[in-house]
């Protein structure tokens, strides 16, 4: 399902209006925006018709709904189905634990806590792509790295990928790619998702760039370890 009314201009933001959205975003969620066609109020404006707060950020309706910091032609769709906590305000966010935590943790509600038993809950891939890797990543699970067609990488963590689902394959937006992990020591299964932007090279994971030589061309500075290109992938938490 997508957040996408087709074909609806709704006349906000069509005058470049994203860029100073952006900074309206960064800023607060209950920062006023001004376009040509007047103020828009986003304390009231989770369900408007032409702005929707998606995490931190802010999404438009132009040409179907855009992403805040990330403004993107493609849709995605949720990478999974079963009921998740909510991330805002925990050490689940992207960002949490001092930078530490370069992807946000995707926690069903009903987990081993609660009876979950496996087998565990499916993940999907959030656009069509092809799998560039598939390797242990922590405590007995596994990453699973999908690159999309504008070389985009999605990095499904803490899971098992489903049998098929492996180097070279393409996969469609949607499908079932693996099943969330349940890590050693740990009384929870989740998804930790990471997102690149796919402009740099190398391996995602980057021990040296961190203080003080850290280089991040898309999200504020912190000690990630990860790629240049990381992105923020919170709005995947809140697509509809
Ligand atoms: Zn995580």
């Amino acid at each position: 399902m997508h957040p996408n009314p087709p074909n609806d201009n709704g006349g906000i933001a069509q005058v470049g209006g994203i860029t100073g959205l952006e900074s309206a975003a960064v800023a607060t969620h209950r920062e006023l925006v001004r376009d040509r066609d007047g103020t828009v109020d986003l304390s009231n404006s989770a369900n408007s018709n032409h702005v929707r707060l998606v995490g931190s950020q802010i999404w438009v309706r132009i040409d179907g709904w855009k992403g805040g910091t990330q403004v993107d032609d493609v849709q995605y769709v949720r990478p999974v189905r079963v009921p998740i906590h909510p991330i805002a305000g925990t050490h689940r966010v992207f960002g949490s634990r001092g930078g530490a935590h370069a992807g946000i943790d995707l926690v069903p509600t009903h987990n081993l806590r609660q009876g979950l038993q496996e087998p565990f809950p499916y993940v999907y891939a959030v656009a069509d792509g092809v799998v560039i890797a598939y390797y242990l990543f922590y405590r007995g699970t596994y990453a699973l790295e999908i690159r999309k067609d504008d070389d985009r990488i999605v990095r499904y963590c803490e899971i098992h990928a489903l049998d098929g689902v492996r180097v070279g394959v393409r996969v469609k937006q949607g499908q079932e790619v693996a099943r969330m992990g349940r890590m050693t020591g740990i009384n929870e299964v989740m998804v930790h998702l990471e997102y690149f932007k796919g402009t740099a090279s190398g391996g995602l994971t980057n021990r040296n760039n961190i203080y003080p030589n850290w280089q991040y061309d898309y999200v504020t500075p912190m000690n990630f370890s990860r790629r240049r290109d990381l992105l923020d992938p919170t709005f995947f938490s809140e697509l509809p």
